[in-house]
């Protein structure tokens, strides 16, 4: 059997994994951050009949500009944004590539804090970019100070910000950002995946006259809209330009332009169950301390806990009882996604029977 190293494949990618959460089919699935809540039946309904018209024009390639759905985003996140300040792809991680595609390439480095998104060295790697992962402080914490201290030292082409942070769930303070964008001349790209599950404001409110600056954001988590594969940026137009040099034509279909427009019209429908699920984050933080955890704090929809003395067995434990988690790599810890109550109750019940 061929083995993928006995092709002439890429000197860079010989050894490397690709992205893999486990994609299994138990009844409480805690594991990859996803709203847990199904889409809402009225706004269902209307996908479905913009679906309907959009295939009809199917024979012809989509609106490349894909200018609804840009106007539609820029209102949703409002600050007075316009559509040339956004920009979409199949998801935010198609919006990172693009964006290093831009503003990175071979013989460029992106810093980040680790343990932060895993995608980010993959990415990085898929267009010969050198990722710099510089430690966090304490509790996975970030500061002006600490942030500017190692650009300083490292002097890369692109700084990005995970904000809440993946895996950790640590917010990202206002001053940081502005102080990783005034301690460089590259790109500042602060990733806002989870960004609606944090009650601080958005980085969006720091676009005006910093055009290094870009927030990537996404429909697949609050927004309950994984499957659909989208994800957006809000920069400058200037930034959104260089995206277009290297984004493939019509790289969104109609299929996905018109179901994201019509979600983008029921935003509160969509968005109903944020506050539940941070009630659910919260009453998980708390449980699990009670059981002698130690939940580190979240901004996001899931939790990162330490104190775990073999996160494998844990993993393993709670698989038997239906209700997957994800170890993400940390010694002695697991993550875990806020869902519903009755998640709640099952991840809860399992691990203190364990
Ligand atoms: N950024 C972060 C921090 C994430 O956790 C994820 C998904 N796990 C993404 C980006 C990518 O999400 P998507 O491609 O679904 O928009």
């Amino acid at each position: 059997m061929t083995e993928l190293s006995d092709l002439p494949i890429r000197d860079d990618l010989r050894g490397q994994k690709p992205y893999g959460a486990p994609q299994l089919d138990v009844p409480v699935q805690l594991n990859v951050n996803e709203n847990t809540y199904g889409i809402p039946e009225e706004v269902a309904l209307d996908i479905v009949e913009e679906l309907a018209r959009a295939i009809r024009g199917a024979n012809r390639y989509p609106d490349r500009e894909f200018t609804e759905l840009r106007e539609s985003l820029a209102q949703y996140l409002g600050s007075g944004l316009t559509a040339e300040q956004i920009w979409a792809a199949n998801g935010s991680n198609e919006v990172f590539q693009q964006f290093l595609q831009a503003f990175g390439g071979a013989g460029r480095s992106m810093l980040g804090f680790s343990p932060t998104y895993s995608m980010y060295p993959l990415l990085s790697a898929g267009v010969g970019v050198r990722w710099i992962g510089a430690p966090r402080l304490d509790d996975w914490e970030l500061t002006p100070e600490h942030v500017v201290a190692a650009i300083e030292r490292e002097r890369p082409d692109i700084v990005v910000l995970c904000s809440p942070n993946n895996p950790t769930g640590t917010p990202v303070s206002l001053d940081v950002v502005r102080a990783a964008y005034d301690a460089h001349d590259g790109m500042l790209i602060v990733d806002e995946a989870y960004g609606e599950f944090q009650h601080a404001p958005s980085a969006v409110s720091l676009l005006d006259g910093r055009p290094r600056l870009a927030i990537s954001r996404t429909m697949s988590k609050a927004f309950a809209f994984a499957g659909v594969r989208l994800g957006y940026l809000a920069a400058d137009p200037a930034v959104i330009d260089a995206i277009r040099l290297v984004r493939l034509p019509y790289h969104l279909s109609v299929l996905t332009q018109g179901a994201a427009v019509a979600a983008l019209r029921h935003s509160d429908a969509m968005l109903a169950q944020v506050s539940s699920i941070i009630e659910q984050r919260d009453r998980m933080s708390a449980a699990l301390r009670e059981l002698g955890y130690h939940p580190y704090e979240s901004a996001a929809n899931f939790v990162l806990f330490g104190g775990v003395d073999d996160p494998k067995r844990v993993f393993d434990g709670l698989l038997a009882a239906g209700v997957i988690v994800r170890d993400v790599g940390i010694p002695g810890t697991l993550r875990v996604t806020a869902g519903t109550p009755a998640e709640t109750d099952a991840f809860l019940e399992a691990l203190a029977r364990l």
